[in-house]
């Protein structure tokens, strides 16, 4: 189990630590120019069609999940057992209380308008606000897309083409594997929101693996397609984001314009906002980093409680 002691050296504050280094810049050039050349060659790949698969019925999650709950566990050497994963629609976990709430809500009222017929125009208003309510939910949650319940510990996966839910479901139980080895206070609300740069560096690269694996087994490119997009968006974004932390520094813009996508606009016109904190990209970053430098052990290594930030960094710079 991953204790406070072992954690503290993962909080958002020493991540940003880590990252905000000068040292950090050539290694972020050299992955983003890396990145951009793969993602021109999917690019082109795409232009001749590619083959993201079906989207998989509700009952072919759960072999879905088998095989890639096995390939998650095999790389980071660890044996987590499955959690419960359904598709996010009108009726998954999530949209259960709400759900309750206004059916039960718009029958009592309905019920009491046989004594008081005012009640009657009561239940129609509640049943068609609690509906739009409902609506709404449902929209946000689908543009919130796959995710991981800490406090309930089930993944609720958007609906998609198999190749895309993979690799989705590849991070989203990479998160599961991350909670079933942090104990105690870590896993409530704001110990755990201290550790989400950690998490989700993590995770997303626990995702490229597994995209890259599949990309090389089943021959087919569509399993990283969207993985190294949104990787090499993000990599851009904390490339700006650091080079503008010390003065005098300036990001190569020629790198930062090579095979530019729609997705790195947006990510760098929206990631940096109060509302919107870099948790993936900085986290994505660091663990990119790390990765250049120690190899994809130290997935597992991390995860096993076996990597130390400070020692790990001296080792390479001395
Ligand atoms: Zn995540």
């Amino acid at each position: 189990m991953l204790d406070s002691e072992y954690l503290a050296q993962f909080t958002n504050k020493n991540i940003a630590i880590s990252f905000f280094k000068r040292q950090n810049i050539p290694y972020l050039e050299y992955l983003i120019d890396k990145d951009s050349t793969i993602r021109a060659n999917l690019q082109k790949e795409i232009l001749g069609g590619m083959d993201f698969g079906r989207v998989p019925k509700r009952k072919e999650l759960s072999n879905l999940f088998e095989e890639v709950r096995g390939d998650v566990n095999y790389f980071l050497r660890t044996d987590v057992k499955e959690c419960p994963i359904e598709y996010i629609n009108f009726f998954s976990r999530e949209m259960r209380v709400p759900l309750a709430t206004s059916i039960v809500g718009t029958t009592l009222l309905y019920s009491l308008s046989t004594y008081e017929p005012l009640m009657g125009f009561g239940a129609l208003l509640f049943g068609g606000l609690s509906f739009l309510t409902l609506l709404g939910l449902n929209k946000s949650m689908q543009m919130t897309g796959s995710h991981y319940s800490i406090n309930k510990n089930f993944i609720s996966l958007k609906e998609n083409n198999l190749a895309l839910i993979k690799v989705e479901l590849a991070h989203e139980f990479a998160h599961h594997v991350q909670f079933s080895n942090i104990s105690g206070k870590n896993r409530t609300g704001s110990h755990h929101f201290n550790l989400k740069m950690f998490l989700e560096g993590h995770a997303r690269g626990v995702q490229k693996q597994m995209a890259y694996k599949y990309f090389e087994k089943e021959n087919n490119p569509a399993y990283l397609h969207d993985t190294i997009d949104i990787s090499l968006a993000e990599l851009k974004a904390s490339y700006r984001l650091l080079c503008g932390f010390f003065p005098g520094v300036r990001a190569n813009e020629n790198l930062l314009n090579k095979n530019i996508s729609i997705t790195d606009k947006l990510i760098q016109e929206n990631m940096f906002t109060p509302m919107n904190p870099p948790f993936h990209a900085v986290g994505n970053s660091i663990f990119s980093i790390w990765e250049a430098l120690h190899g994809t052990d130290i997935y597992g290594n991390i995860i096993n409680g076996d990597y130390d930030t400070k020692t790990a960094r001296k080792k390479f710079f001395e």
